[in-house]
């Protein structure tokens, strides 16, 4: 009997025999010398998205922040909490990560919440309204679109926001800088929870396509 739910106890017991009794020389050295991952991915909460699984990645390899929809708020040194903009500063300015990939997903309750203010799972209370209006522009120009279905406007906002990220990484005065040098690439990306498929956007265009990975 202890304090944590036993499905978190037994998969750490699963943990120390299997994925850290393989790889404990690489954790003993990370602690010893540091991470230093060379990217950084900022990706939903989803419990059904998360990038260490789906790229597979081991200890000290990507540095990731998760929030409500993956979303980068512009740049605003207000003197307010921005909890965002803090793992951002660290993994740019400190870890100098080399990559910053915003990765969206399909099914999106945050991007539900936005098209539909007050329904979904995600209905906005005290945080989660206010949150999501930085999509609003986006969210009220694709939900007034009767052309398309619901899915094809779910899918539509979550990669425009995906977009509209990128776009905000970009009024950060250190990561336009580290771009225009050549020194730090950003990328966006969009996950299909119910088929596994992994789209990546055209920097050039916006448009999203799937990788070859043979
Ligand atoms: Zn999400």
């Amino acid at each position: 009997m202890t304090d944590l739910p036993d499905q978190l106890l037994s998969g750490y017991r699963n943990f120390m025999q299997g994925r850290y009794a393989a790889e404990t020389d690489r954790y003993r050295e990370l602690a010893r010398g540091g991470q230093a991952p060379a990217t950084m991915v900022v990706a939903c909460c989803d419990s059904r998205s998360a990038p260490e699984v789906i790229f597979d990645a081991g200890p000290g390899e990507l540095f990731v922040l998760r929030n409500v929809a993956n979303l980068v708020p512009p740049y605003a040194p207000d003197g307010e909490f921005h909890s965002t903009s803090a793992a951002l500063e660290f993994a740019v300015q400190s870890l100098k990560v080399k990559n910053i990939v915003v990765m969206g997903h399909g099914r999106c309750g945050g991007i539900r919440a936005a098209l539909a203010p007050g329904s979904g799972p995600a209905s906005p209370g005290d945080f989660i309204g206010k949150w999501m209006s930085l999509l609003a522009p986006s969210a009220d120009a694709v939900s007034g679109n009767t052309l398309l279905t619901e899915g094809e406007r779910q899918t539509a906002l979550e990669r425009i926001s995906i977009r509209y990220s990128i776009a905000n990484l970009r009024t950060f005065p250190y990561i336009k800088a580290l771009e225009d040098e050549g020194q730090l690439t950003l990328s966006g990306a969009w996950f299909d929870i119910s088929t596994g498929e992994l789209w990546v956007m055209d920097r050039e265009t916006g448009d999203f396509r799937r990788p070859e990975i043979d």
